[in-house]
């Protein structure tokens, strides 16, 4: 039997309360970017947790001690456009050494697959750690395209960050790549016939840039 996805969601109260808040219709462009921000910090808090650690030998004011520090090549953080920028604005807040690569895909409104128009990766992404930030995982379109093109580039691992994941969006990354864990705060009931997450929260990237 295949492995069932691996899907953390975030079930801190912070996490939730401000989730919540963002879904509400009446919730302004402001506070829906200001809220992605804050939930993002939690979720590259949470991604982040088992990076590995080592020492180095430091001098406090006091004396001399052996510190801890987290070891081995920053972190790459790749945001889809336009949306996955809102999640990487509190990813750099909390881990502001990371290296970041674009990629720009739009859903054809026909096949719903996802073509790309931009793709712009830091130089060596060998021996990295990669997190692909997007918000609403939604068919898994984006996400797989993506994750595609990144393994060309070799990295150490591939993460995917969203706020929200349709169970049809977790099926289809996991199937395409099954090595890629999953990151949100929620995991909603379905997708409606146009392929937008229920309940959701609408247009993730008009409500973050005000543009509907
Ligand atoms: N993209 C969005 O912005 N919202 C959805 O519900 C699905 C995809």
């Amino acid at each position: 039997m295949a492995n069932a996805p691996e899907v953390h969601v975030v079930s801190h109260p912070l996490v939730q309360h401000k989730l919540t808040l963002m879904r509400r219709k009446e919730t302004s462009t402001q506070q829906f970017r200001q809220l992605l921000e804050e939930i993002s910090m939690l979720l590259a808090y949470e991604v982040t947790r088992d990076f590995p650690l080592g020492t180095i030998e430091i001098e406090t004011p006091l004396t001399k001690m052996t510190a801890p520090t987290i070891e081995g090549k920053k972190l790459v953080v790749v945001s889809i456009l336009r949306a996955g920028d809102g999640i990487l604005g509190g990813f750099l807040k909390i881990v502001p050494s990371a290296r970041i690569g674009h990629i720009g895909l739009y859903r054809d409104p026909t096949t719903l697959l996802a073509v790309e128009y931009y793709f712009k990766m830091p130089g060596d992404l060998s021996d990295r750690d990669v997190v692909v930030v997007d918000p609403m995982l939604a068919t898994g379109n984006s996400a797989i395209a993506a994750v595609d093109r990144i393994k060309e580039k070799g990295p150490k691992s591939i993460k995917m960050v969203c706020l929200l994941a349709a169970p049809e969006g977790v099926k289809a990354l996991h199937d395409a790549h099954p090595d890629v864990p999953i990151w949100c705060a929620s995991v909603d009931e379905r997708l409606n016939e146009k392929s937008y997450i229920l309940p959701g929260l609408g247009d993730a990237g008009d409500r973050l840039f005000g543009t509907k």
